[in-house]
């Protein structure tokens, strides 16, 4: 049995029964966390790391990322969501080939690594042939995170003939391929999910279909939602009429969805991801993160893409915060002419949304999300000695309002070490890198060549 310990560290656990230590210690054996408390004996052949200065979180989980765009990093960063259908959606993502999604894959799930990501949803919907999507499932197993893959579909102009995408039902064969072959295995690394068009992107058809198809085969079904007018005005009533919306559905963005509607998909179970900076600089609206604590749940906190905005989930839950304070603190200068006495969202809020909610979006609190005897060992060391952390009064805040790329000096992966000293363990990384900056320039020289902007 392989035994690691990290010795005298802060710990934040975001487990209530544990909660932070201000001196601890983890243990993990193999691939699960064994011991969390404030001493742990442990025999002459564990590994034992310093953990004086550091604090140790458990693994972020982002919650939505559509990681094949990694080759085109900020060049969609000045399109609203209009430009962004019309640019990426019918451009650019039609001149994909495999090894594209592969290496973008690949880069962006070590660049999640590198940031403190163990479980990352890669919500892909540029899935034009299997061999594409077998190139994303292949860069996401070789970079060793956890990852739930949504496979979705892509979103082309129809040519002469062709059915809008709307109007095509997931494909099914093409879901029970991945499960019997790549994804087979429900307890692996890298497991399946449905990125999925939804009532907002699809017909009634076509959404009854999905929904029905993922609750048959015991997958969750996540659907982007808003962002211009729905295709089926009144397709959640009559999705919630069939009995077809509950705990296994996540919703994206539902930053329009009307409070009644919200109500009753709070009461059902429903998840919501939230990907705060995207969603405000495309034209998503607020993100709905108030208005689902004022009804007793919370969000999950998504990056989104990289071709906007930097993949950095710190930051994403920070501006998740921020962004519900302001708009918290200016309801109540409406309503009292004052700000509140108090902060309306407490720092360690932001923690869960990144960490145990992403967990229970994904059905898997009992095996991620928390440092926690028995759990999958995926744990972040933060240097908490670093120029710009100490000194710590509040490690909560230092993690949530501070810590940066910088000072993530090592990451666990299901009780492998992924990161150490501030460096990624990963053998190529220089040779990828450059294949992933081909692949960027190809696209966009393809797309011009064909004589359209990229
Ligand atoms: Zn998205």
């Amino acid at each position: 049995m392989r035994r690691t310990l990290i010795r005298s560290a802060i710990v934040i656990s975001m487990d209530d029964a544990i909660g932070d230590l201000s001196t601890g210690d983890v243990l993990v054996e193999d691939s699960r966390i064994a011991d969390v408390r404030p001493s742990i004996e442990v025999a002459a052949e564990t590994e034992v790391i310093d953990g004086t200065g550091r604090i140790v979180i458990p693994g972020l989980i982002n919650a939505h990322m559509h990681t094949w765009q990694t080759g085109l990093r900020g060049f969609a960063a000045n399109w609203t969501l209009l430009e962004y259908f019309r640019r990426m959606h019918a451009g650019l993502a039609t001149v994909f080939r495999p090894d594209d999604i592969y290496i973008a894959t690949l880069v962006g799930a070590l660049n999640q690594i590198n940031y403190g990501v163990t479980t990352l949803v890669d919500w892909c919907h540029n899935n034009p042939t299997p061999d594409h999507t077998d190139a994303a499932v292949r860069g996401l197993i070789e970079s060793g995170i956890r990852a739930a893959f949504f496979h979705g579909s892509p979103k082309p102009e129809p040519k002469p003939g062709e059915p809008h995408f709307s109007e095509v039902p997931h494909p099914r064969r093409e879901v029970e391929r991945l499960l019997t072959g790549p994804l087979a295995d429900r307890d692996g690394l890298v497991t399946l999910g449905l990125a999925i068009l939804g009532p907002h992107y699809s017909t009634l058809d076509v959404a009854m279909h999905d929904f029905r198809l993922a609750r048959e085969l015991n997958l969750i079904a996540s659907m982007h939602q808003g962002g211009g007018p729905a295709k089926t005005p009144g397709g959640w009533e009559k999705l919630l009429a069939a009995g077809l919306v509950g705990p296994g559905i996540n919703i994206v963005h539902g930053n329009d969805l009307p409070d009644e509607l919200l109500d009753r998909m709070v009461d059902l179970g429903v998840s919501f991801s939230v990907t705060p900076e995207n969603e405000m600089i495309q034209g998503h609206g607020f993100p709905i993160t108030g208005r689902l604590l004022k009804r007793g749940v919370r969000p999950t906190v998504g990056i989104d893409l990289e071709s906007v905005l930097a993949g950095d989930l710190f930051s994403a839950a920070r501006v998740a915060l921020s962004m519900q304070r302001a708009l918290d603190n200016a309801e109540s200068r409406k309503v009292s002419g004052t700000i509140p006495a108090t902060t309306t969202i407490p720092l360690r809020e932001a923690l869960r949304w990144i960490t145990t909610e992403g967990a229970r979006m994904l059905g898997r609190e009992r095996q991620i999300g928390s440092l926690t005897p028995g759990k999958l060992a995926d744990l972040v060391v933060i240097n908490a000695s670093d120029l710009n952390l100490l000194p710590v009064h509040d490690p909560v805040a230092t993690v949530v309002m501070q810590t940066s790329l910088a000072n993530i000096e090592a990451v666990m992966i299901n009780g492998a070490w992924k990161k150490r000293n501030g460096r990624l363990l990963c053998d190529g990384l220089e040779e990828k890198k450059q294949l992933l900056a081909q692949s960027g320039r190809r696209l966009v020289q393809d797309i011009e060549r064909q004589g359209r902007a990229a």
